[in-house]
């Protein structure tokens, strides 16, 4: 099964995805975590990706594509995958479209979880992220057993630099005109399927699990 997970920044696209990858038994495969894993080694992408992600912008479709073509021809991804945060611009979709064409494949599902922009900046002002395995957690919807410890794996937990106010709601301007027209893309595909993501995070996955059967 291959999915792409579609939704604004903060959608809820990560925490499906990771559930959606322990129900199936499919890697969740996110090009953010991805980024900020080079960031932490301060590896040459990680530190060209960072002066975008800091800004709320985009990192340059060259840098992103090939990245995700080479995770996607690791063995664990035969059976399939959960992309979250990839792809994110039409030229990235069309890639991926070519790359699976290549070998005889085509995405199955797109969900896109659909969560309008006044609940984004509270959501993210919230969000907490893992620094060792970027789990996401809320302070008051999805707390952590242990205040400021992931419950996966126990690591510490941060505001991502990034999930300011400020630079959300460029994330959130990026995301209307780069991201939003990818709808329209799988629509087309024949594959688009919409979840309502502002009710509680076990209903969001229910129904993404009705789309699934
Ligand atoms: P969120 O969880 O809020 O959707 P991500 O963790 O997916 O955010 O992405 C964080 C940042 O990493 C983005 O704002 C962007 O700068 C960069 N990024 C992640 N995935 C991509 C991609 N597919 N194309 C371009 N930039 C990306
Ligand atoms: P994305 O990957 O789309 O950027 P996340 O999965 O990281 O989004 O979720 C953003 C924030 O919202 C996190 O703090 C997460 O715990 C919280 N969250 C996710 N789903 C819900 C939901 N259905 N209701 C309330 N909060 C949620
Ligand atoms: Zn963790």
């Amino acid at each position: 099964m291959k999915i792409v997970m579609l939704g604004a920044p903060g959608a809820g696209k990560g925490t499906q995805a990771k559930k959606i990858s322990e129900k199936y038994g499919i890697p969740h495969i996110s090009t953010g975590d991805i980024f900020r894993a080079n960031i932490k080694e301060n590896t040459e992408l990680g530190q060209k990706a960072k002066t975008y992600m800091d800004k709320g912008l985009l990192v340059p479709d060259e840098l992103v594509v090939d990245l995700v073509v080479d995770r996607l021809a690791q063995d664990d991804a035969k059976k399939g995958y959960v992309l979250d945060g990839f792809p994110r611009t039409i030229p990235q979709a069309e890639a991926l479209t070519d790359a699976l064409a290549k070998i005889g494949e085509k995405m199955d599902y797109a969900i896109n979880v659909e969560v309008p922009d006044e609940n984004i900046v509270r959501r993210m002002s919230g969000r907490r992220a893992c620094v060792a395995c970027g789990g996401t957690y809320h302070i008051k919807y999805n707390p952590t057993k242990v205040e400021g410890k992931c419950d996966a794996c126990g690591g510490d937990l941060i505001l991502r630099d990034d999930d300011k106010p400020e630079t959300v709601k460029q994330r959130l301007e990026v995301y209307h005109t780069q991201t939003q027209p990818l709808i329209d893309y799988y629509e087309k595909e024949g594959i688009m399927r919409e979840v309502d993501g502002t009710v509680d995070l076990e209903d969001v996955f229910n129904a993404i699990i009705e789309i699934l059967e």
